[in-house]
């Protein structure tokens, strides 16, 4: 199977079925942050996401929050978001993919990673082996190096 491709596919992360999950054996949560869950360059998370955190929290999920930002930024949508946040330079890179599995503690098979590009959240889920949901970006606005993978992930067939 390609690396780039996605276990599922939805227009956003909170059409992910929940209850569906959790019957697959699914318990972990690997969430990209920016323009999964929070707009790129703002620092809001819609309402109908909270509502969607608070049900998969509510129903027995562990989520961890799991972003290429550095620390400062890593931090404020820690404040925001009030889960656990694994940052820096980690996807797809297999240290990072092992540390945000560690974070979960849990066996690899019960871990959904959601994510909105392909070079690092669907590349990284193959990487260490866990489950991915791809989302389509939430904002138009990327930074450069983002407009950079875009074009890499057309070529590739998105
Ligand atoms: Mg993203």
């Amino acid at each position: 199977m390609s690396p780039l491709k996605p276990d599922i596919s939805v227009r956003k992360v909170t059409d992910l079925d929940l209850q569906k999950l959790w019957r697959s054996g699914k318990r972990g949560l690997l969430l990209d942050a920016d323009n999964s869950l929070i707009p790129y360059a703002t620092m809001e998370l819609p309402d109908s996401y909270r509502t969607w955190l608070d049900d998969a929290l509510a129903r027995g999920f562990s989520i961890v929050v799991f972003t290429n930002n550095f620390r400062k930024r890593a931090m404020l949508i820690q404040e925001l978001v009030g889960l656990p946040v694994v940052y820096g330079w980690v996807k797809p890179w297999p240290w990072g993919m092992a540390r945000a599995v560690k974070k979960l503690g849990m066996p690899k098979e019960r871990i959904l990673l959601v994510g909105d590009q392909l070079f690092t959240d669907i590349l990284g889920a193959k990487v260490a082996g866990v489950s991915s949901a791809l989302v389509d970006p939430l904002a138009a606005k990327e930074h450069a190096w983002t407009r950079l993978m875009r074009r890499l992930e057309r070529l590739a067939g998105r």
